[in-house]
Parts: C-alpha cells; sequence; structure tokens
C-alpha cells in the first residue's frame, strides 16, 4: 500500500504549511474510527526537532496498536506538528526522508500508517510559515478535522495517542474521546471537557476490534 502527496508544501499554489499525505484509496476507510497518533514520543523516541533518519528510533510500545488498526481496518493517522520547518532546522524533504525511515522500520514489524498530516506553521517562524496559532497546529484539531475530512471516518469511536497535552486537546476539539499516552506524567489527566482521562497507552489495542 502506498501513500501520494495529497497537499505538497513544496508545490506551488498548495498550502505551504500542511503536509498531507494518503494511501490511494484512503475512502475505504469512510465510517470507520481511526486510530490517531502523535509522531515524536509515541511513534518515535522525541530526540528534538529530529531532522534526519538516522535520528529516529521507533517505540516499540507502539507497535502492537497501529498493527491491531491495520488488521481491524481502522486507519492509522499520524498528526504532527513541525516547527522546525519553521524555524528552519529542517526542509520538508528531511521529513519526507524520516517519513520513509519510520515507514520502513514499521513495515518490518508487520504495521503501516495510512494517512500522514504534518503542520509547520509556529508563530515564531520563518515568513510565510510565521502564523501564531493556526488552526492546523495542535491544540487545534484541524489536522484531525482535514483526515476526517479526507476519509469520512468516525471521530467518536476513535482513538488519540500523545505525549503532550496539546495532543489531547486536539483530540478532543475534533471530538474524539478515548485518549491514551505513553508518557507516565500524562496517566490520569484530566482534560476540560472529557469525562475519561489519559489511559496507558498498552490499554489502546484492546480498545481496536
Ligand atoms: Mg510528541
Amino acid at each position: 500500500m502506498s501513500r501520494r502527496l495529497v497537499n505538497d508544501p513544496r508545490r506551488p499554489g498548495d498550502d505551504p504549511g500542511l503536509w498531507t499525505e494518503a494511501e490511494e484509496d484512503i475512502g475505504r476507510f469512510s465510517g470507520r474510527p481511526a486510530l490517531f497518533l502523535d509522531r515524536d514520543g509515541v511513534v518515535n523516541e522525541d530526540t528534538g526537532y529530529p531532522s534526519r533518519p538516522e535520528h529516529i528510533r521507533i517505540l516499540g510500545e507502539i507497535i502492537e496498536p497501529i498493527r491491531r488498526a491495520n488488521a481491524a481496518g481502522w486507519p492509522v493517522v499520524v498528526v504532527t506538528n513541525q516547527s522546525g520547518v519553521a524555524q528552519g532546522l529542517l526542509s520538508w524533504d528531511d521529513f519526507a526522508a524520516i517519513t520513509a525511515h519510520i515507514d520502513a522500520g514499521l513495515a518490518a514489524q508487520g504495521a503501516r500508517l495510512d494517512l500522514v498530516l504534518a503542520c509547520a506553521y509556529y508563530g515564531n517562524g520563518r515568513p510565510p510559515l510565521d502564523i501564531d496559532g493556526h488552526p492546523m497546529r495542535k491544540p487545534n484539531p484541524g489536522m484531525l478535522l482535514e483526515a476526517g475530512r479526507l476519509t469520512g471516518l468516525d471521530f467518536k469511536r476513535s482513538l488519540m495517542v500523545g505525549d503532550r497535552e496539546s495532543d489531547f486537546q486536539a483530540a478532543i476539539g475534533a471530538g474524539v474521546p478515548h485518549l491514551f499516552s505513553p508518557a507516565p506524567d500524562c496517566i490520569g489527566l484530566h482534560l476540560a471537557l472529557t469525562i475519561e482521562p489519559v489511559h496507558p497507552l498498552a490499554e489502546a489495542a484492546g480498545l481496536i476490534a
């Protein structure tokens, strides 16, 4: 299964701050719940603005939930803030190389990402990416809503895995009720408007069927 760029920020006329890469037949996920994943600190170790594939180490705990979602016919959707692009710390080509590296690492373990969204907008970035509080940047729900627009997925049965409060705020903003984290300091966190707290990542796979 291969993905193609729906929005290429390097292409004239496309949104310069948003990377959107989707599996060819993404429409087959219509009506399905999604497994939403933050990237750094969830899919790979958070090393702080990784810009090269060799900076990436995939975290073992995320493999099983991804494989479960793949098998259950849920889209696996990465939603990642990439302010490093706006700050000139990495290019979109660097981002693409890292994504390819993550894809290969996951494939070796029988796991697949269906949709990848990245937002570079950042208030202290370089023009034209220097937009503060952009709707696509977490904690805003724009990337999740865009995933919903592309797939017709069911937010109410979807899961979010994050390691920052902003990941969960974005999820809540999109109507995703089930929140999970590999980060001990996030577990049990209650956010405004939620009944459910953030649960340990180890419990996520049990909800995916
Ligand atoms: Mg993170």
